[in-house]
């Protein structure tokens, strides 16, 4: 038996332990979270404006497949050895590493991040006060929506240096834009936040705004684990990987989703669970090929839509090009908002099926898109 040992348990983690459990019987996986709780940060947004999200639990998840799961924090790597030690001093020992820890938002002194549980009990204790959103990117766009939706008596400041949907084509751009003002959303464009400070946002150049609560947005970070260990990553903490999504130092290492650095032609694949769920399913069978001596296929990802939605009663969906440019396609109002359910929810449909992989994700197809990818 080869033991796998995946660290992390959100989409990537999950799904590529799943991928290798359904794959083969040579390989015992084992899969480490520091909670039972399956954090659905598709929703987090949804989870700040106060909605009841459901409850899933990585073991109800993982235990089906036959994945034993471990409820723990990972300390340190010891890519020498093969083992993570865990916070609390117990050890797990592996053969193949997927490093699947995710990324989270930049942290600023005096503002939330959407990750950040006593957020959605802060805006239920200021209704009427004002909120202010630092950065219009996706995250941004989405929790100022579904906040202002959510409590129609807050005043929503949403803070940016270029245009919210600025990414998009003109026609979903513009519906983006509308459906901020139906809401109230007051929108600036052309600033940079220079400083938070206990009740106010200050802007270069001087200006102050007043504020209830700040909510930051922008910039992602990696949690330092795989580089103190010596696994070679970039400045954002990374791991660098080959085409077979191997990291470069440690081929026994495997990286996946927003914690992997995985390039394509178009450039670094961005975190998303749209390229993250596909990278799990090619480590899996990246993983499995090996266990029965063939050598990984290169991964190919290519970008199908930017879906966002914009609180409960509108969404907009952006398709794009494989390299993220926008095509003139896109979905808005209702068949909108059932794309957006179906991307948030089809993960956790997945791993309670029995079903295998659809070739599709695992980049072997070699079709169009994935040829564009290249
Ligand atoms: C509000 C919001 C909306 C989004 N909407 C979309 C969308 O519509 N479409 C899309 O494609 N993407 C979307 N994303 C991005 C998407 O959520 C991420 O790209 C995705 O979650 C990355 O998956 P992951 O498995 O790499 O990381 P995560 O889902 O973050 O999972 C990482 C897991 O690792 C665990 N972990 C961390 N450190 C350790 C440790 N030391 N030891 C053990 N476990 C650890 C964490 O607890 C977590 O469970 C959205 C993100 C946000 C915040």
């Amino acid at each position: 038996m080869t033991d796998i040992l995946v660290i992390g348990a959100g989409y990537t983690g999950m799904m590529a332990a799943h991928g290798i459990a359904r794959r083969s019987r040579h390989a015992r996986v084992t899969i480490l979270n520091p909670t039972d709780r399956f954090d659905e940060r598709l929703r987090q947004h949804q989870a700040a404006a106060g909605q009841a999200l459901g409850v899933h639990r990585i073991s109800d998840l993982a235990a089906p497949a036959g994945i034993r799961f471990v409820e723990g924090r990972a300390a340190a790597i010891d890519a020498e050895a093969r083992k993570v030690a865990l916070d609390d001093g117990r050890a797990l020992p592996y053969d193949f590493l997927v490093y699947a820890i995710g990324s989270s938002t930049r942290r600023v002194e005096h503002a939330f991040t959407i990750d950040d549980p006593s957020l959605a009990e802060r805006l239920r204790e200021h209704p009427e006060g004002t909120l202010t959103v630092c950065g219009a990117g996706l995250t941004g766009i989405e929790a100022a929506t579904e906040i202002a939706e959510a409590y129609p008596r807050m005043r929503v400041r949403l803070l940016s240096r270029g245009e919210p949907g600025s990414m998009m084509g003109p026609k979903a751009k513009a519906h983006l834009r509308r459906a901020l003002d139906r809401l109230g959303v007051d929108v600036r464009t052309g600033v940079t936040v220079a400083e938070v400070r206990p009740g106010a946002v200050v802007l270069e150049g001087g200006e102050r705004l007043p504020t209830d609560t700040t909510l930051w947005t922008t910039g992602v970070r990696v949690a330092p684990l795989a580089a103190q260990a010596g696994i070679a990553t970039d400045d954002l903490g990374r791991v660098l990987v080959d085409p077979g999504l191997r990291s470069v130092s440690h081929p026994e290492v495997y990286a996946i989703g927003d914690a992997a650095a995985i390039r394509q032609g178009y450039g670094v694949v961005h975190g998303t669970c749209q390229s993250g769920i596909p990278s799990a399913a090619h480590a899996a069978e990246s993983i499995t090929r090996r266990l029965r001596g063939k050598d990984p296929k290169p991964f190919r990802f290519g970008y199908i839509h930017q879906p966002v939605s914009l609180g409960r009663k509108d969404a907009v969906i952006q398709f794009t090009h494989p390299d993220d440019t926008p095509s003139r396609w896109y979905l808005k109002g209702r068949a909108a908002i059932a794309y957006k359910e179906a991307v948030s929810s089809s993960p956790l449909k997945f791993y309670r099926s029995k079903r295998a992989i659809p070739a599709r994700m695992t980049g072997r197809t070699g079709g169009r898109r994935n040829r564009l990818a290249s």
